[in-house]
């Protein structure tokens, strides 16, 4: 079974820690919408596999409209098998999310939401550029809730001027949401963004690692408390509410990637469209994908699989790691493991498997790079 993400590269505005390709509205989008059923055509036969979840992300793809998403999905339909297909998700931002709006996706055969909301606080929104309220972003997850069993809520942590205790009322409301499944980022200050400008020029100070720390502590116990498992380093879900699309990027399932920016992963070859949308448009309406093949050896795979799976807390399974084909690479790293599990930075979890203690997870980019060919 295989993963298809489809990729809606505008926004509404730019936030201001946001580093992914997205650019404002603009009068591309309907060529965009051609060209990504154009880029399906050329593409449908590169993953073998019936697909088993479809995934809409960006960008901010509610932008687009119920409607033309609903169109989309159809003429998609038309190019690929969709009838395995058992989970459909369409990020959205607060600002978009309407009943009607809601009830298109629906129709639309969309049955999970993935709503960006980041904070409930105000002035926390407005340090970060983000356009919703906290109000607005709740009503709209009251809204989502009546329409949708399925939905995730985002939050991201350690904002500027974020304390423990408005990390709280955070956590509370989400909590009175009761979303199946929720996703928890700390916030990075990426070059380029207007937010690691305004912190470079001394305008806010960034929370201490310490703080963050604590706010991390502070999110696990909370959400597992409330019933929620922890199943990789930025995610929780209720009992069977993990995302069945991003668990397979962890899981090396096959999945393929449309639009500018997308990456794609037949089994066994990686490939990207390059972030150039003028030259994303250009080659698809000249009948070309766009893509770019990663070139990957033994070693860059074996890399990738160490990195997903210790991001999960399902963690590492050697006896599965062994019968890879670049299983015979492993005993490279027999002595670095042995010291991770002396000092406690990897534990034998209940699976059997070699995991990251999740007290450690927020820094599991140290013990990873430990492991790294
Ligand atoms: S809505 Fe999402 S993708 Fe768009 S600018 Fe904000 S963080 Fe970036």
């Amino acid at each position: 079974m295989a993963g298809l993400y489809i990729h809606i590269p505008y926004c509404h505005s730019k936030c201001a820690y946001c580093d992914f390709y997205s650019m404002p509205q603009a009068d591309t989008m309907p060529r965009y919408i051609e060209a990504l059923v154009a880029e399906a055509l050329l593409r449908k036969d590169e993953v073998a596999q019936p697909f088993k979840t479809i995934y809409i992300g960006g960008g901010t793809p509610s932008l687009l409209g119920a409607g033309t998403l609903a169109r989309l999905l159809d003429r998609l339909s038309g190019v690929f098998e969709f009838s395995a297909v058992d989970e459909v998700t369409v990020e959205v931002n607060p600002e978009d999310v309407t009943p009607v709006f809601l009830q298109t996706l629906k129709r639309a055969g969309v049955n999970r939401i993935s709503m960006g909301v980041q904070s409930f606080n105000d002035g926390e929104l407005r340090a970060v550029g983000r356009r919703h309220t906290g109000s607005q972003a709740f009503d709209a997850a009251l809204a989502i809730k009546e329409s949708f069993d399925n939905y995730s809520l985002d939050l991201i942590f350690g904002l500027p001027g974020q304390t423990l205790g408005s990390l709280g009322s955070t956590i509370e409301r989400m909590l009175e949401l009761e979303a199946p499944h929720l996703s928890a980022y700390l916030l990075s200050y990426e070059l380029g963004t207007r937010l690691y400008a305004a912190l470079m020029a001394g305008k806010f100070e960034e929370v201490s690692d310490e703080l963050a720390y604590d706010m991390y502590i502070y999110v696990h116990d909370t959400l597992c408390r409330a019933g929620y498992r922890h199943y990789e380093i930025s995610n929780y879900a209720k009992p069977g509410r993990e995302s069945r699309h991003n668990s397979s990027y962890w899981d090396s399932v096959p999945y393929l990637g449309l639009g500018v920016s997308a990456h794609s992963f037949d089994g066994d070859t990686r490939r990207f469209n390059r972030a150039n949308l003028k030259e994303y448009l250009s080659a698809i309406e000249s009948g070309r994908a766009y893509c770019t093949t990663d070139p990957e050896n033994d070693e860059n795979k074996f890399n990738d699989y160490i990195i997903t799976r210790l991001r999960t807390a399902r963690g590492l399974d050697m006896t599965d790691l062994a019968g890879r084909p670049f299983g015979y690479l492993a005993p490279q790293v027999e002595k670095p493991l042995h010291e991770l599990v002396s000092s406690g930075a990897l534990i034998v979890g209940d699976s059997g498997n070699l995991v990251i203690p999740h007290t450690r997870w927020l820094t599991s980019d140290a013990v990873i790079r430990e492991l790294i060919l």
